[in-house]
């Protein structure tokens, strides 16, 4: 059978620098594990701008489509601040989410045991944190229809619409069972059916779904303004918790950040399955190509590698492997290893980039 493919755009800024890093895993796999990958690798963004006039060419689209996921780094910088809105180097990773019709964002919230003290809440309230959200991502009020700002009288209106299909809460509510069943079984949906009817017909909607095909999944709901106190009273009440596009915006921001640093926090795009039956999938880290620090050896790489872990768990039914590489992660953090953007105020020496990469594929070693 072949390797499993994966087309890595390490983008711009530190994206590179912490691509780098993750080769050194995607490396390791291969040789200790013999779990080959057939990599190859391409331009996003305004690296691809720089050599091509374009933010994706349609031969990097083409490769996207084909390949069983995508690794990519982060894209942007001020360099390319003035450009037409039409090839800025966002434009590269929008086009990647909308041709591959990636409707359901994942965004875990993690707290590494050796990290709780970075975050704003109570150590016992985050420690061992675990819980994932999953955000409709192509649909609802950022893209329906009417919109814009038009004049009523002699006042200016604002206008957007809260839109959702029957079929695109469904296909949403699925992606959020399937992974329910590979973690804690659980879902908790959440929306305002209480004022907005299509969170009446939300929560309708992922119950029948449930009800149909997910019963051994448990599955309850919550108002979404309910769901982001509870996420700061008591986050490790849920397990995964599924939302719109809007509230998904805000919780799954406010949920990563009871985690501590942006440097430490993954992502997933996944769309409909493929013939192989593996979803689209497009990995990546939350943090931007952060400019500040970039080719300084300062980048945290654990966000990427923790997207890397990602892809093994839903991309290729690695789940085994994406634990030990969790693992080697929480190892040398709890051996007080930390880059830059995770030192306290008392601050220990800082590792570099290539060192925290170098650490985690030692305690890899280790584990086997
Ligand atoms: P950013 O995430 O790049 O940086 C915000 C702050 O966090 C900076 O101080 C940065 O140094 C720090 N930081 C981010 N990642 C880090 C890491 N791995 N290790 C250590 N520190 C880290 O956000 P920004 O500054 O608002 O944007 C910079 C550029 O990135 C802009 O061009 C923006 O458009 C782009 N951007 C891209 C993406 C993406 O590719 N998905 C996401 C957000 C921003």
């Amino acid at each position: 059978m072949a390797n499993p493919s994966l087309l890595i755009l390490p983008g711009d800024g530190i994206g590179p620098e912490v691509m780098a890093e993750v080769r050194k895993i995607i490396d390791w796999f291969g040789a200790k594990r013999g779990l080959a990958f057939d990599v190859s690798e391409d331009l996003v963004g305004g690296c691809a701008y720089d050599a091509h006039g374009t933010p994706l060419t349609d031969a990097t689209m083409a490769k996207a489509q084909e390949v069983d996921a995508v690794l990519l780094g982060a894209v942007g910088g001020p360099q390319y601040d003035d450009l037409d809105f039409s090839v800025k180097p966002e434009r590269g990773l929008l086009r990647l989410r909308k041709e591959m019709d990636l409707y359901a964002n994942l965004r875990p919230a993690q707290c590494f045991d050796a990290l709780a003290d970075f975050s704003s809440l109570k150590r016992d309230v985050v420690a061992g944190l675990d819980i994932m959200i999953v955000r409709e991502l192509t649909s609802g009020v950022y893209f329906g229809e009417p919109r814009g700002i038009h004049t009523e009288g002699n006042e200016r209106v604002g206008i957007n619409t809260q839109r959702y299909t029957e079929s695109e809460i469904a296909r949403v509510a699925r992606s959020a069972f399937e992974l329910a069943r590979r973690r804690g079984n659980k879902v908790c949906s959440m929306e305002k059916a209480n004022v907005m009817e299509s969170g009446v017909l939300w929560r309708q909607v992922v119950q029948e779904v449930h009800d149909r095909e997910y019963p051994d999944v448990e599955l309850s709901h919550m108002y979404a303004d309910a769901g982001a106190m509870q996420l700061t009273r008591w986050p490790k009440q849920f397990d995964v918790i599924v939302t719109d596009n809007l509230f998904g915006d805000l919780l799954s921001d406010l949920a990563a950040m009871l985690t501590g640093s942006l440097g430490m926090l993954p992502s997933a795009s996944l769309g409909a399955p493929m013939a192989n039956g593996r979803p689209k999938a497009l990995y990546e880290p939350v943090h931007g190509s952060a400019p500040d620090i970039a080719g300084q050896g300062k980048a945290n790489p654990i966000a990427c590698i923790l997207s890397f872990a990602m892809a093994l768990r839903y991309s290729f039914d690695k789940g085994d492997e994406a634990d030990r590489l969790e693992r080697a992660v929480e190892t040398v953090l709890a051996q007080g290893l930390r880059t830059a953007d995770l030192l306290g105020e008392e601050g220990a020496q800082p590792v570099s980039t290539g060192q925290m990469g170098d650490a985690i594929v030692a305690a890899l070693d280790a584990s086997l």
